[in-house]
């Protein structure tokens, strides 16, 4: 992109134009490149899988027939990198719409209810206990999309459980308008360098673990583009070895 020649001399109409127009060519030129890396990101995240599966391919064709263990070795890995390509592009979709759209069908929802319908839908898919601790003695009102504040939950529920390894605590309560709740866990923590970099597309503080638990680096940053989508915010507190706590607040709609 290319920016207006600006004499030092900028008062007049035509100056502040000018100024202006620069200004918008440098945020069309840091969108270009963030998307730019996200494509590169992106490919690269879906090349790994794509090279496990066309190398297996190859062992298949060679020795398929004749070794049953390559077979069945070849076939779990085939599935099961297939299974997280799957889940790649379905995050990077859920990326790229919630960056595009507003919320779509938002409506009054109820916290309280929300947290006991994921945290039944999480106990039954991991054996972790999550205590919960809802601090108002009322329904928790907010104007939201009511599978997207459930996807934002188990995104934190999720990396807590691989990121630690005992109970996991969510606690709700309001504060200065706002809903708030919390997902603390007892586990590996987050360097302080990493803290303000964990929620960029692709981030990871370390590969080998993430990749191992079938993390992709996408998760936070579908959480902080919810988040945005409702108008609200998160933020993270951690220590090194002692734990994490990811704190989400939501504009409150009414109290009843
Ligand atoms: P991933 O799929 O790798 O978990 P996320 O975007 O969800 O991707 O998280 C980005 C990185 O932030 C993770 O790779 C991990 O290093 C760090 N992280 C996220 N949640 C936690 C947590 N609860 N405890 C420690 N580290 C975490």
């Amino acid at each position: 992109f290319k920016k207006i020649a600006i004499s030092k001399e900028t008062k007049d109409e035509l100056g502040q134009m000018s100024l202006t127009f620069n200004h918008m060519i440098d945020l069309l030129d840091q969108n270009y490149q963030k998307q730019q890396r996200f494509v590169s990101d992106a490919s690269h995240e879906l090349r790994t899988p794509l090279t496990v599966i066309s190398s297996y391919a190859k062992l298949l064709k060679r020795w398929g027939k004749s070794k049953p263990e390559v077979l069945e070795e070849a076939i779990e890995a085939i599935s099961s990198e297939s299974l997280r390509m799957k889940g790649l592009t379905k995050q990077m979709l859920d990326l790229a719409n919630g960056e595009n759209s507003l919320v779509n069908e938002v409506e009054k929802v109820d916290l309280c209810q929300v947290i006991a319908e994921t945290r039944k839908h999480f106990n039954q898919a991991y054996e972790r206990e999550i205590e919960f601790e809802d601090q108002t003695d009322h329904s928790i009102y907010v104007l939201a999309e009511k599978e997207k504040i459930k996807q934002l939950l188990f995104i934190l529920l999720e990396n807590a459980v691989k990121y630690s390894e005992e109970k996991i605590d969510l606690m709700l309560t309001t504060k200065n308008k706002h809903a708030q709740f919390t997902v603390t866990d007892y586990g590996v923590g987050i360097a302080h360098q990493d803290k303000e970099h964990i929620f960029e597309r692709f981030f990871r503080v370390d590969k080998a673990r993430s990749r191992e638990t079938g993390g992709s680096g996408l998760g936070l940053a579908i959480a902080k583009s919810i988040v945005n989508s409702h108008s609200g915010t998160i933020k993270v507190e951690s220590e090194l070895g002692v734990g994490t706590t990811f704190i989400v607040e939501i504009p409150l709609l009414e109290r009843e």
